[in-house]
This record gives structure tokens, C-alpha cells and sequence, in this order.
């Protein structure tokens, strides 16, 4: 037993608040990576279509004696797949890389505001579509900023039920995280490590010899205590254990705030606002 926390979203269905998550891990070495987590007793896996690894995710899975619904899936939709049409085939072909007749959470990866004439709400209305025909248990979206989230509460019908966006000790994102409490939308913190950017931090290390834990174990607990749901990741074994080695242990409200006064508004990944990108 790990005792990871069940965090309930706005839909009445709970995911587990950690997790692993796949991004950059090639797909030959995604099933390794995914067994040994799965190994370590994750329920929890974050891949996306733009990771290029579902089929290797689904191959663990399937191979992990550990039946489906034990298993938390989220996907995530491509970017060059926003309008409706494209967007239902390339769910489809989510469900067959991961061979699975559902995921449990879909999300617009990125609101790509300055594409697709600014219309993410049609593509929000086709996420609906998956939700109701249950394909979908649940649906949210990633990197939107609350002006975003605003125009689906008004012009769209289900509410997201998740937004996952770039947080740690350098981007606490005080703001969207606020509205997104008051909105009853789960925050899940991606590179909740900063992508290791963090783990040299004074702050972080004084905490980390004070408590016996490791860096990385100290910034993971952190995103615990404020409440966010993370998935970090890594290929290393070892690691992969180290990470999930954190509900033995608590930090105090005043460790919590030093770390949370880090901040510098430090992106590691790009600005939502501005961010274009479509795969070829
Ligand atoms: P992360 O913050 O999880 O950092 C991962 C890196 O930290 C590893 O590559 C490794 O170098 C290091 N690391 C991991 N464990 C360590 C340990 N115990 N000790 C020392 N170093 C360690 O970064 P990430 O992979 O960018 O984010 C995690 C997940 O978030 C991704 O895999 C993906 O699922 C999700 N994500 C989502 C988006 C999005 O746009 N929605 C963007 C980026 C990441």
C-alpha cells in the first residue's frame, strides 16, 4: 500500500493525486518504464497523442496483471487535431494505441489561441461528446489560462473537470491555481520538478537534510500538501521508486511557505498565450 491520495473532481469520479508521466520517454523504452512504475505500485499514467507513446503505455498496462479499471489513464488531444472531425479520429485512434475502450481523463493539450481562429470552444464541444458517449469518463484541459476557461463555462455545457498546467517551486501560478479552486477544476501540476531545474535550490536541500527525504521527494511532497495532482517523471528505476517514497512523511505549514516563496515566475515550457506549435 502506498496511500495515495483520491482527489474527487467535479463530475463525482476521483483520480489518484500521483502518478507517472511519459512525456519525452522514446517509445522503446515507454513499456520498461511504465512496468517498472506500474511495478511500484503507480495507478496513474499522463501520455498524450503528441508524446507518440500511447501503444507502449497500453502494451504495460495490458501486461501488468493489473486490471484496467485499477489503472488511471489520462490522453491528451494533438494540437494539428483541434477541429471536430480530426479531433474524433484521433481519439479513436487513442483508444486503439492504448487498447482500451476508454480513457479516464481527455484533454485539449494546448487552447492555441492564435490558431484555428481562436476557437478551442468548438473543440471543447467534440471533448463533450466523447464524455457523453462515455468513451471519456472524464474530460479538462491543459495549459488554458482563466480566460480560456471562461469562454467554455459560457459558451460550452460540461464544465472541465481538470486543467493541468506547469507548476513548482519556480511557477507556483498562485492565479490560475485560485481560479481554478473557486471554479471546482482540479490543478495537476506538470513538471512538478521543474524538470529537475529545482532540485539544487538551497531552500529545497536545507529541507530535504532536515527531514531525511531527498530533493526531489521534498518538492514532490509539497505539490502533495497544497493539494495538486503530479506525475512525475522519469526512466531511471531507482528514481522511479524515490518518487512514489513520499507518504511516509509530512512537511510543516512553514516549510510549505518557503518553498512556495520561491517563486519567480520561471516557465520551463512555453507561454499559453502565444504558444503555436502544430507537429507537422
Ligand atoms: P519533471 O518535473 O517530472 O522532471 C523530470 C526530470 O526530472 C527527469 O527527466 C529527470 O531528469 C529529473 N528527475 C526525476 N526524478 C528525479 C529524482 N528523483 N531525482 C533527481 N532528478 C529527478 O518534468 P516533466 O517530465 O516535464 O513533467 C512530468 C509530466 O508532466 C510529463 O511526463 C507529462 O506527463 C506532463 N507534462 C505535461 C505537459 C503539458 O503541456 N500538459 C508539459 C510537460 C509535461
Amino acid at each position: 500500500m502506498t496511500g495515495i491520495p483520491d482527489i474527487l473532481l467535479n463530475n463525482g469520479r476521483t483520480i489518484p493525486q500521483f502518478g507517472f508521466g511519459v512525456f519525452q520517454i522514446p517509445p522503446d523504452e515507454t513499456a520498461r518504464a511504465v512496468t517498472t512504475a506500474l511495478q511500484s505500485g503507480y495507478r496513474h499514467i499522463d501520455t498524450a497523442q503528441m508524446y507518440r507513446n500511447e501503444q507502449e503505455v497500453g502494451e504495460a498496462i495490458r501486461g501488468s496483471g493489473v486490471d484496467r479499471p485499477g489503472i488511471f489513464v489520462t490522453s491528451k488531444l494533438d494540437n494539428a487535431s483541434h477541429r471536430p472531425d480530426d479531433a474524433r479520429r484521433a481519439f479513436d485512434r487513442t483508444l486503439g494505441a492504448l487498447g482500451s475502450d476508454y480513457v479516464d481523463l481527455f484533454l485539449i493539450h494546448w487552447p492555441l489561441p492564435t490558431r484555428y481562429d481562436g476557437d478551442y470552444v468548438s473543440t471543447w464541444r467534440t471533448l463533450e461528446e466523447f464524455y457523453r458517449d462515455g468513451r471519456a469518463r472524464s474530460i479538462g484541459v491543459s495549459n488554458f489560462q482563466p480566460h480560456h476557461i471562461r469562454r467554455l463555462h459560457e459558451e460550452a455545457e460540461v464544465p472541465p473537470a481538470a486543467n493541468q498546467i506547469e507548476v513548482h517551486p519556480y511557477l507556483t501560478q498562485s492565479e490560475v491555481r485560485a481560479f481554478c479552486g473557486q471554479h471546482l477544476i482540479a490543478v495537476e501540476a506538470w513538471s512538478p520538478l521543474g524538470r529537475g531545474r529545482v532540485l539544487g535550490d538551497p531552500t529545497i536541500d536545507a529541507i530535504a537534510r532536515r527531514t531525511g527525504k531527498s530533493p526531489a521527494q521534498v518538492v514532490l511532497r509539497w505539490h502533495i500538501e497544497r493539494g495538486d495532482i503530479i506525475f512525475p517523471k522519469s526512466v531511471t528505476s531507482g528514481r522511479i521508486r524515490e518518487n512514489i517514497d513520499i507518504f511516509d512523511f509530512e512537511l510543516s505549514g512553514e516549510d510549505v511557505e518557503a518553498i512556495t516563496a520561491l517563486d519567480r515566475g520561471e516557465r520551463t515550457g512555453p507561454d499559453p498565450d502565444t504558444f503555436d506549435w502544430i507537429p507537422a
